[in-house]
C-alpha cells in the first residue's frame, strides 16, 4: 500500500457478508488507490473468505486495480463510433499530454486505459476519469483537461465548473447532453403519479397485475424478448422464502445508451415498475444493478429513491438498493449479473435452473431490463389495451432506439414496433447509409440495399436498442475486426469455444483485412463460427460470431475483394512465412531451457 488509508474503518461499517464484496472493493480502492494482496487479505479475513476468493473477484472487473495505476485513471472509449469521430487524434493527444501510453504502466499521476463503450455513442469520443464522464472530445479539449488535472483541479471540478449538486438532474445533463428526438406515448411523458400508481397496484390482486402485463404483450427489452407477464408468473409460482427484483442497468452493448437516458429522464417510471413487479411476485427487496460507467448517475438516483420513500412508494414492504458494477460486459447476462450482485466474478450460470426459480442467493428472482420496468409501470397506469394497440402482433408497444454513427441526429428515438428500417433511416437523417449494425456487435449487420423493407419486430429485426449507421466510406471489415476484438476482450473465459474460438476468429478476420486470407480461411470462419455459436454456454458466445457471419451473408464482396487470390493470384494458403518462422524461432527459444532440465 502506498497510502495510510485505514481499511478497518471501511470494514467496520460493512456486514460480514460476501454480497458486500464489490462495494467494499470500490470503497477500499477509492481510499487506498488499488487493491493489493495485503488489502485482499484483510477483506478476506473480514468476510470469512480466502484471499483467492477476493482476488478472483477483484481481478475480473475492468475498473479494479491490483497494482498502482496512477492517481487519475482515464478510460478512453474505443468503440467503432469513437473511431469514426476522431478517436485516433484524441488518443494521441491524451498520451502526449499525460506523458504515458494507453495500456502501459502509467505514471504516478496518470493511468491510461481503453474501454469498449461507456454509453455515450451519441457524443464520442468520450472518456471517464475516476467515474466522471467527458464527452465530445477533441485533441485540444483533452489537452486542456489533462493540464487542469496537473494544476490540481479534480475531474469533478473540471467537468462541473458550476458545482451543480450531483443529486440534481442538471448535473447529469451537463455531463451527457443526450437528445431525445422522439418520445411518447410510453416513455418520457412525465405524466405518472408514481406513489398513487404503486398504491393502486398494491390494492390490486397480484394475479390481476400479472394478467394486465401479460395482456399488454410486453416482452423483455433487453434483447431476448421473453414475455414479461410469464416471467413474473413463474417467479410468483416458484417456491422460496424470499424473492427478489433486479433491474438490469448494465447496458454494455456498444452503441446503446437508452437505459442511461431513461434513468436520467424517467427514473421513477423504472423504480415504480420494480415496485409493481415486487407486489406481483411477492418480493421485498429490489436491486438496481448500475454499470460502473454510469456511476455519475448514482447520487441522482439515490435522491429519486429517497423521494419515492417519502411518498410511500418505497420503504415499507419493498425497497430498492443500488448495486454498482465494476466494468464487465458479460454482467449484462442475467445470471452473470446475479453472480456479480453476490460479490463474485460475473460468470454466467448454466441454465436451467433459471433465475425465476434459482436466482439471487438461490431464491426466485425477476431480472428485467430498465426499459421493461419503465414500460410495465406505464402499462399499469394506462392499461393493457392501450399498450397492445401500439406496434404489431407479437411486438406490442413502442421501443427506444439509441442511434449513433453516420446520421444527422444521433440520440434517442421512441418508435412503434413494426417501423421499417428505411423509415428509421429517414427519421435519423442517415447520411448515404450502406449498413446498419442493429443490436450492437452481438446483433446483425444489415444491408440498407437489401433490408430496407424489413421491420423492427421480434419476429424480424429484434433490435435491443442499439442502432449504428455506417455510410459508404466506412470499411466494414475494420468494423467486423473491431467487434470481434470486443468479444475476445469481454469473454469471461469459462468455456473453451468462446475463449479460444473468438481469438481464432479474430485472427482470421485480421488475415482478411491484411489481404492474406484464402477461401479456406473463409470456410474456417463459417465452420468455427458455427461451433462457437452452438457450443458456448451463454449468449455472448452464442452471438459472438455474428459480425463475421452476418457480413459474409450481406456483404460477401468485402471479403471477396481482399482474398489473397484476388491480390496476387496465390490460392495456396494464408501462410505467412516471415511471421510463422519468427514464431517458430521464439517457440524454440522458449522451449530450450526446459529441455535442458
Ligand atoms: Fe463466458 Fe463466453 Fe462461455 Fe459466456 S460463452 S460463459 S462469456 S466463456
Amino acid at each position: 500500500m502506498t497510502t495510510t488509508f485505514d481499511i478497518a474503518t471501511v470494514l467496520d461499517g460493512r456486514k460480514r457478508d460476501r454480497v458486500e464484496l464489490i462495494d467494499i472493493l470500490w470503497e477500499v480502492q477509492r481510499g487506498a488507490g488499488y487493491l493489493d494482496a495485503g488489502v485482499a487479505e484483510q477483506i478476506a479475513e473480514w468476510l470469512g473468505l480466502s484471499v483467492g476468493d477476493v482476488l478472483e473477484t477483484a481481478t475480473f472487473y475492468h475498473f479494479f486495480h491490483t497494482e498502482p495505476s496512477g492517481r487519475y485513471r482515464i478510460y478512453l472509449s474505443n468503440n467503432v463510433v469513437a473511431k469514426m469521430r476522431g478517436y485516433d487524434a484524441v488518443h494521441e493527444a491524451l498520451e502526449r499530454a499525460t506523458g504515458t501510453r494507453v495500456g502501459g504502466p502509467g505514471s504516478a499521476d496518470f493511468g491510461l486505459f481503453e474501454t469498449a463503450c461507456i454509453g455515450l455513442s451519441d457524443h464520442e469520443p468520450a472518456m471517464l476519469i475516476d467515474g466522471v464522464v467527458f464527452a465530445d472530445l477533441t485533441p485540444e479539449s483533452v489537452t486542456e483537461i489533462v493540464d487542469a488535472l496537473k494544476s490540481g483541479r479534480s475531474p469533478a471540478q473540471i467537468a462541473n465548473p458550476a458545482a451543480i449538486p450531483t443529486q440534481d438532474v442538471a448535473y447529469v445533463e451537463a455531463l451527457t447532453r443526450t437528445a431525445v428526438h422522439t418520445s411518447g406515448p410510453v416513455f418520457f411523458t412525465g405524466e405518472t403519479d408514481h406513489a398513487a400508481l404503486v398504491g393502486r397496484c398494491r390494492d390490486t390482486d397480484p394475479e390481476d397485475v400479472i394478467a394486465t402485463i401479460t395482456e399488454s404483450g410486453l416482452r423483455g427489452r433487453g434483447g431476448a424478448g421473453f414475455p414479461t407477464g410469464n416471467k413474473w408468473k413463474f417467479c410468483r409460482a416458484a417456491a422460496g422464502d424470499e424473492k427478489y427484483i433486479i433491474c438490469n442497468a448494465d447496458e454494455g452493448e456498444p452503441g446503446t445508451f437508452k437505459d442511461r437516458v431513461l434513468l436520467t429522464n424517467s427514473p421513477k417510471d423504472v423504480f415504480a415498475g420494480m415496485a409493481i413487479a415486487a407486489h406481483a411476485v411477492g418480493a421485498h427487496t429490489g436491486i438496481l444493478y448500475l454499470r460502473a460507467e454510469y456511476a455519475y448517475l448514482q447520487d441522482y438516483l439515490e435522491r429519486q429513491l429517497t423521494e419515492l420513500r417519502t411518498d410511500g412508494a418505497l420503504g415499507e414492504g419493498f425497497d430498492i438498493r443500488i448495486q454498482l458494477g465494476a466494468g464487465a460486459y458479460i454482467c449484462g447476462d442475467e445470471s452473470a449479473l446475479i453472480e456479480s450482485c453476490e460479490g463474485k466474478r460475473g460468470t454466467p450460470r448454466l441454465k436451467p435452473p433459471f433465475p425465476v426459480q434459482h436466482g439471487f442467493l438461490g431464491m426466485p428472482t425477476v431480472v428485467n431490463n430498465v426499459e421493461t420496468f419503465a414500460a410495465a409501470s406505464r402499462i399499469m397506469a394506462e392499461g393493457a389495451a392501450w399498450f397492445a394497440a401500439m406496434g404489431v402482433p407479437g411486438s406490442t408497444g413502442t421501443r427506444l432506439l439509441s442511434v449513433a454513427g453516420d446520421c444527422a441526429a444521433p440520440g434517442i428515438y421512441e418508435v412503434q414496433w413494426g417501423i421499417g428500417l428505411a423509415e428509421v433511416l429517414d427519421l435519423v437523417g442517415a447520411q448515404d447509409p450502406r449498413a446498419v449494425q442493429i443490436s450492437g456487435p452481438s446483433g446483425e449487420m444489415l444491408s440498407v440495399a437489401a433490408d430496407a423493407d424489413r421491420k423492427l419486430a421480434y419476429d424480424d429485426l429484434s433490435c435491443n436498442g442499439s442502432f449504428m449507421v455506417f455510410n459508404r466510406d466506412r470499411d466494414l471489415l475494420d468494423i467486423v475486426a473491431d467487434f470481434m476484438q470486443f468479444f475476445v476482450d469481454e469473454s469471461c473465459g469459462i468455456c473453451v469455444p468462446c475463449r479460444a474460438g473468438n481469438v481464432q476468429l479474430r485472427e482470421k478476420v485480421g488475415l482478411v483485412v491484411a489481404g492474406r486470407a484464402t477461401r479456406t480461411d473463409i470456410d474456417d470462419m463459417v465452420t468455427w463460427g458455427g461451433i462457437v455459436a452452438h457450443t458456448s454456454r451463454c449468449g455472448l458466445g452464442a452471438t459472438s460470431p455474428n459480425p463475421i457471419l452476418t457480413t459474409l451473408k450481406k456483404f460477401p464482396e468485402i471479403y471477396e475483394a481482399r482474398l489473397r487470390s484476388q491480390n496476387d493470384g496465390d490460392l495456396l494458403s494464408s501462410f505467412d512465412e516471415v511471421a510463422e518462422l519468427t514464431g517458430y524461432a521464439r517457440a524454440v527459444a522458449e522451449l530450450a531451457p526446459q529441455e535442458t532440465l
